[in-house]
C-alpha cells in the first residue's frame, strides 16, 4: 500500500529485523516443506483399470518435482491455519486510508455468482450475450450520471491501469489537434500512482506544491501551466482528505492554455451524489470500483477501473464500445472506432467486477449512492474528532472520507507513526495507512468508510488513544509490537528486494 513501506530508521526499525520470529506450536505449524516426510501422501489413486500410455519422453520430467510430501490432515491444517492468519473486511475494522476498504456487500457477491454471468465467454455471438452487453449499458449510463461524463470505458483492469489510458486519451486528443505536448502537472501530494502514470504515458511530471491548508496552491498553478502543459492531474477531495475549494479556478486556468484536467476518482466515497466532476470542470475521471461500488480487494485484484470522459475525447475511447439500436433495443458491439487509442485489456475488462459494481450501484439507487457518502464524510469526522487530542490534523479544516492526522507528538517518547500502527495490530486492528502522503510528516491517514458503527470507530478511538498513552508510558512496549502476530516486524525493504522464493 502507498507509503506503507518506508519504515525509516531509528529506533522502530531494531525489533525483530532479519529475524522474522515464528510462533511456537504444534507440529504443521511451519511451512509445508519443513512439515515434509518422504512417501507421505495426501491423496490414494485406485488401482488402474485402463491401458498405461507412456508419456512421450520430450515430455517427461527427468526427476520428480520438488513438492512437499505432506498428509491430507497436515495439507488440510496448513492452508486452514494460514486463512485463519488472515486480515479482511470481513473480520474486521479495516481504515487502511485512500483504499476505500468498505463492507461488501453479499448481494454483488450472488449477482456475479449467477450462473449466465459467471459462465458467459467473450466469443459469443452478440445476440446470445444481450444480458451482459445490457449491463455493462446500464453501468455505463449510471457512471456517465455519477460522474457529469459523456462515455465510460470499462476495459481498463484497475485504478493506475484507468490513469494511463486516461493520459492516453489525453496524448491522443493532443496529437490530433497536431501537437501531443511535453508535461502534465501533479500536486505533490498525489498518489504514487499518478506521477508513474504520467512518466509511462511518456509525459514529462511537473510538480505544484501544496499551500499551508494543503490545498492546490493556485497562484503557483498558474505560474506553471503554458502551450506545452497537455493536462493536470488531481484528486478531489485530495490526498490529504480535503476539498480543494478552488477547483474551477483550477480547471479554467488550465483549460485557458489548451490543456486538459484529469480526476482521479479512485474513491469517490466523498462526492458520490453530491458533486460530479463533470460539473467542476474535468475532461476525465478514472474510477475504482473495487473500491468505492464493492467487489473485495487489497490482496491485488481483479478490480476495474473505468475511465468517464468529456464529449471532445469520446473519439479515442478504447475500442468496442457497447451500443444500443434505439428502435429495436439491441445491444452490439461497435469495433469501428478510427481514432481509438485500441484496446487496453483483452475482450471487455474484469466483467465479474462489472456485476458487482452493477449490483452495488442499481442495489443502492441514486439515494442510496448519497447517503453513502455523507455516511462516509460524518464517519471520518466522528473519527477525526476522537482521536484528535492525541493525533491532531495535518492541516487545519474540515476533511472529507477520510482524514490524515499526524503522531508527531508522540515523537518525544521515541515513538513513530510505524510503531502505532505496529501497536494497533496487537489491539486486534489493522493498522491505518502510514507515512502517505509523503508531505506530511508521521502521517496517518485513515478512512474508516461508511459501513462501520458507531461503536466500531468509539472502540478503535479509543485503541488509538491507549496507544498514546502506552507511547509516554513505556515506550518499548510500541517498539516492540508486534508480538500477537505469526511474524514480528519483518524487513519491509529486504522482503521486496531479496526475494527468497523457495526453501
Ligand atoms: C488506490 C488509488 C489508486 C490506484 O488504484 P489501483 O486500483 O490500486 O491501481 C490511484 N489513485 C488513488 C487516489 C487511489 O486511492
Amino acid at each position: 500500500m502507498s507509503g506503507d513501506g518506508s519504515s525509516g530508521d531509528g529506533p522502530v526499525a531494531r525489533a525483530g529485523v532479519g529475524a522474522p520470529v515464528r510462533s511456537q506450536g504444534p507440529p504443521g505449524a511451519g511451512t509445508l516443506m519443513e512439515a515434509s516426510r518422504p512417501g507421505r501422501r495426501a491423496w490414494s489413486f485406485p488401482e488402474l483399470d485402463v491401458r498405461e500410455t507412456r508419456i512421450p519422453d520430450e515430455h517427461r520430467r527427468a526427476g520428480p518435482p520438488a513438492l512437499p510430501e505432506v498428509a491430507e490432515r497436515d495439507l488440510v491444517r496448513h492452508f486452514t491455519r494460514l486463512s485463519q492468519s488472515n486480515y479482511g473486511v470481513d473480520t474486521g475494522f479495516y481504515p487502511l486510508g485512500s483504499c476505500s476498504m468498505k463492507y461488501n456487500p453479499k448481494l454483488a457477491e450472488a449477482a456475479a455468482a449467477i450462473p449466465g454471468f459467471q459462465r458467459v465467454h467473450p466469443h459469443q455471438p452478440e445476440a446470445t450475450v444481450q444480458g451482459a452487453l445490457q449491463l455493462v449499458w446500464r453501468l455505463e449510463r449510471a457512471l456517465c450520471e455519477l460522474t457529469g461524463m459523456a462515455r465510460v470505458t470499462f476495459q481498463p483492469a484497475a485504478g493506475a491501469s484507468g490513469e494511463l489510458t486516461g493520459l492516453l486519451l489525453m496524448r491522443a486528443y493532443h496529437t490530433k489537434q497536431g501537437n501531443p505536448r511535453t508535461k502534465v502537472i501533479i500536486p505533490d501530494s498525489a498518489h504514487g500512482t499518478n506521477p508513474a502514470s504520467v512518466t509511462l504515458a511518456g509525459y514529462r511530471v511537473v510538480a505544484v506544491p501544496s499551500n499551508d491548508r494543503g490545498l492546490v496552491d493556485l497562484d503557483a498553478l498558474r505560474g506553471l501551466v503554458d502551450e506545452d502543459v497537455a493536462g493536470f492531474m488531481v484528486t478531489n477531495p485530495n490526498t490529504l482528505g480535503l476539498f480543494e475549494e478552488e477547483i474551477q479556478g483550477i480547471t479554467r486556468a488550465v483549460h485557458e492554455v489548451g490543456g486538459l484536467v484529469y480526476y482521479d476518482g479512485a474513491n469517490l466515497n466523498a462526492i458520490m451524489g453530491r458533486v460530479r466532476p463533470g460539473d467542476m470542470g474535468f475532461d476525465i475521471v478514472h474510477m475504482n470500483t473495487h473500491k468505492t461500488f464493492a467487489t473485495p480487494h487489497g490482496g491485488g485484484g481483479p478490480g476495474a477501473g473505468p475511465v468517464g470522459v468529456a464529449p471532445r475525447l469520446v473519439p479515442f475511447l478504447p475500442a468496442p464500445t457497447v451500443e444500443r439500436d434505439d428502435d429495436t433495443g439491441e445491444f452490439r458491439l461497435d469495433h469501428d472506432r478510427p481514432d481509438s487509442i485500441g484496446r487496453v485489456h483483452g475482450f471487455f475488462g474484469n466483467f465479474g467486477v462489472l456485476v458487482r459494481a452493477y449490483a452495488y450501484v442499481y442495489g443502492y439507487g441514486g439515494d442510496g449512492l448519497k447517503a453513502v457518502s455523507e455516511a462516509a464524510v460524518l464517519n471520518a469526522n466522528y473519527l477525526a474528532a476522537l482521536v484528535g487530542e492525541a493525533y491532531p490534523l495535518a492541516y487545519p479544516g474540515r476533511p472529507m472520507h477520510e482524514f490524515v492526522a499526524t503522531a508527531r507528538r508522540l515523537r518525544k517518547h521515541g515513538v513513530r507513526a510505524m510503531d502505532v500502527a505496529k501497536r494497533l495490530i496487537d489491539l486486534g486492528y489493522h493498522p491505518s495507512t502510514v507515512y502517505f502522503p509523503l508531505v506530511v510528516e508521521e502521517a496517518l491517514m485513515v478512512e474508516p468508510t461508511e459501513t462501520e458503527s458507531r461503536e466500531t470507530l468509539e472502540a478503535f478511538a479509543e485503541a488509538m488513544l491507549q496507544v498514546a498513552r502506552e507511547a509516554a508510558r513505556d515506550p518499548d512496549l510500541l517498539h516492540e509490537a508486534p508480538v500477537t502476530t505469526p511474524v514480528r516486524r519483518l524487513d519491509e525493504a529486504g522482503a521486496a528486494r531479496n526475494l527468497k522464493l523457495r526453501w
